[in-house]
């Protein structure tokens, strides 16, 4: 049973490792990020709540983010594992979280902090391009899609995140440095981080990642 939670800097390659991560496991893939993007497409008033933070780089404030997080946590398909991707994000998301999974007799198998240095990170993130329709990442130089501007897995536009333009990116950065950076101690001192060297090749980060996962199941 893999419980686990993908922890690293934006741009570390959460998503990308997640997606290779539920084909193998065959488990849900949670991002508190997505999950804000749909409600913002939709026009939810999540969705309105919550824009005003990301457009800035900032953090949804923590009672939002942990009702959505744990709402999805209760879903029937979590019973079979789960893989947490943007959340926690902040020490006060991560003792929620430990009570809901104290509360529901779940234990993590280990949570993977994926380290790239900050230079690695803004042209990974302002280089990024996502498929509007089925939401695959593709990088303008070291993933470009066969054909500019087209999804090869369904054909749909893809897009640059509005959070994805160099400031923003920054802001999240350094956001992440302040805010998020202390988890990495946090699970330390709980004896389950798995730090992985994120800027190898996915291949290998992969591989780095299911070595952790497999060797703490
Ligand atoms: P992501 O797709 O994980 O990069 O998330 C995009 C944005 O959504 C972040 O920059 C935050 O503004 C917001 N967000 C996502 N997850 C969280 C979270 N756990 N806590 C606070 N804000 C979040």
């Amino acid at each position: 049973m893999i419980r686990t939670i993908l922890l690293g800097p934006p741009g570390a390659g959460k998503g990308t490792q997640a997606v290779r991560m539920v084909e193998k496991y065959d488990i849900p893939h949670i991002s508190t990020g997505d999950i804000f993007r749909e409600n913002i497409k939709n026009g939810t008033e999540l969705g309105k709540k919550a824009q005003a933070y990301i457009s800035k780089g900032e953090l949804v404030p923590d009672d939002l983010v942990v009702e959505i997080a744990t709402d999805r946590l209760l879903k029937d398909d979590c019973q079979k594992g789960f893989i947490l991707d943007g959340f926690p994000r902040t020490v006060f998301q991560a003792e929620k979280l430990d009570e809901f999974l104290a509360a529901h007799g779940q234990k993590l198998t280990t949570v993977i902090n994926l380290e790239v240095s900050p230079e690695v990170l803004m042209p990974r993130l302002t280089g990024r391009r996502v498929c509007r329709n089925c939401g695959a990442s593709f990088h303008i130089v070291s993933m470009p899609p066969k054909k500019e501007g087209v999804c090869d897995i369904c054909g749909g536009e893809l897009f640059q995140r509005p959070d994805d333009n160099e400031e923003t990116a920054r802001n999240r950065i350094a956001v992440y440095d302040k805010q998020t950076r202390p988890l990495t101690d946090y699970y330390q001192k709980k004896g389950c981080l798995s730090n992985i060297d994120g800027a190898q090749s996915a291949e290998d980060t992969f591989q780095s990642i299911v070595d952790a996962l497999e060797a703490n199941a």
